[in-house]
């Protein structure tokens, strides 16, 4: 059994693939339900060229609720303030589920991991107020036709910056001509998080371009003081929502379009192939090959902790995307 364990595993990418219910869209073509789990870690796509069986360290189905999902993600927090670097992402074809699972539902009423997250953080430093002290900032950026975007200001200061990707002494990425903004609560974090969202939207409408082709970083930096000797460790947690997978070609891009899904195919490959060297060991990792996987560098590899989840529909209208991305997320092992 090659089921990788969270608290001794760093530098490995444990991948959880979810699969949403059926939609009402799908539900009314009649669209079958293709994807079946034989078990907690293996699941069955029916292809017209027949059955494929794909194993991951954990499945969660139509029924899995967001509270269980999040349940593992819960542990990566803990190790984040133990000072681990930590990343929890989402890969999938646009409407799989991952801003499902990463941010919740749009009505904010069935909240996924970034949400979850900000919670967690702050009970866990609530619980260790009279040892430690803390300080929690963060980030929020997305990374558009190659180019990044500070999500902490209004789309139009945001339009002249330039943000670049550099590491400090330490090692850890930070975002160069970005706003880090420090949260003394999981509420003020929450609202961080709420304006980014914002001005996301607002980007998008004013572009004409959907959100969800673009990719959504939040990294958060905790800093803990032991009380007792004055020592300070530092843990970072990225939770990225990525852009969709799928395919050009599916979708009709011309020109604009086209550009944008070549950017990317670029960069979700980029990831791809950083995943690939890792778990096979190799002495080269390409990071610096794309924005988004040197945004993600210290966060994927060395003694980081990196939890993916690969999102898919269960309908039979997607068979080709989810055999795709089913195919991607086991390069992972
Ligand atoms: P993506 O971000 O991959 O494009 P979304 O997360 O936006 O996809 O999901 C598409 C739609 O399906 C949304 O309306 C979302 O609320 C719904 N959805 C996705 N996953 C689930 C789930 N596990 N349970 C219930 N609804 C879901
Ligand atoms: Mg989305």
């Amino acid at each position: 059994n090659t089921r990788l364990d969270p608290d001794t595993d760093t530098g490995k990418i444990r991948v959880f693939c979810r699969i949403r219910p059926l939609n009402r869209a799908e539900g009314m073509k009649g669209s079958n339900f293709i994807v079946s789990c034989l078990d907690d870690y293996s699941v069955v796509l029916e292809t017209p060229r027949g059955q494929r069986e794909f194993q991951f360290d954990r499945i969660f189905n139509a029924e899995s609720t967001q509270e269980e999902v999040f349940q593992d993600s819960s542990r990566l927090i803990q190790s984040a303030i133990d000072g681990y670097n930590v990343c929890i992402f989402a890969y999938g074809q646009t409407g799989s589920g991952k801003t499902f699972t990463m941010v919740g539902d749009k009505e904010r009423k069935n909240p996924g991991i970034i949400p979850r997250t900000f919670t967690k953080i702050f009970d866990i430093i609530q619980e260790n107020q009279s040892k430690f002290e803390f300080k929690v900032s963060a980030y929020m950026l997305e990374l558009y036709n190659d180019r990044l975007q500070d999500l902490f200001v209004s789309p139009a200061e945001a339009f002249g910056k330039k943000i670049e990707i550099k590491k400090d002494k330490k090692g850890l990425v930070f975002a160069q001509g970005a706003e880090t903004k420090e949260a003394a609560s999981a509420g003020e974090l929450f609202a961080l998080f709420e304006q980014g969202c914002a001005n996301r939207h607002i980007a998008a409408t004013k572009m004409n371009m959907e959100s969800s082709r673009s990719h959504l970083i939040v990294g958060i930096m905790v800093e803990s003081r032991n009380l007792t000797n004055g020592s300070v460790s530092f843990g970072k947690i990225s939770l990225v929502d990525l852009a969709g997978s799928e395919r050009a070609a599916r979708t009709g891009a011309k020109d604009d379009q086209l550009k944008e899904a070549n950017s990317i195919n670029k960069s979700l490959s980029a990831l791809g192939d950083v995943i690939s060297a890792l778990s096979t060991e190799q002495p080269h990792v390409p990071y610096r090959n794309n924005k988004l996987t040197q945004a993600m560098q210290d966060s994927l590899g060395g003694n980081a902790k990196t939890l993916m989840f690969v999102n898919i529909s269960p309908a039979a209208c997607n068979m080709e995307e989810t055999l795709t991305s089913l195919i991607y997320a086991t390069r992972v092992k």
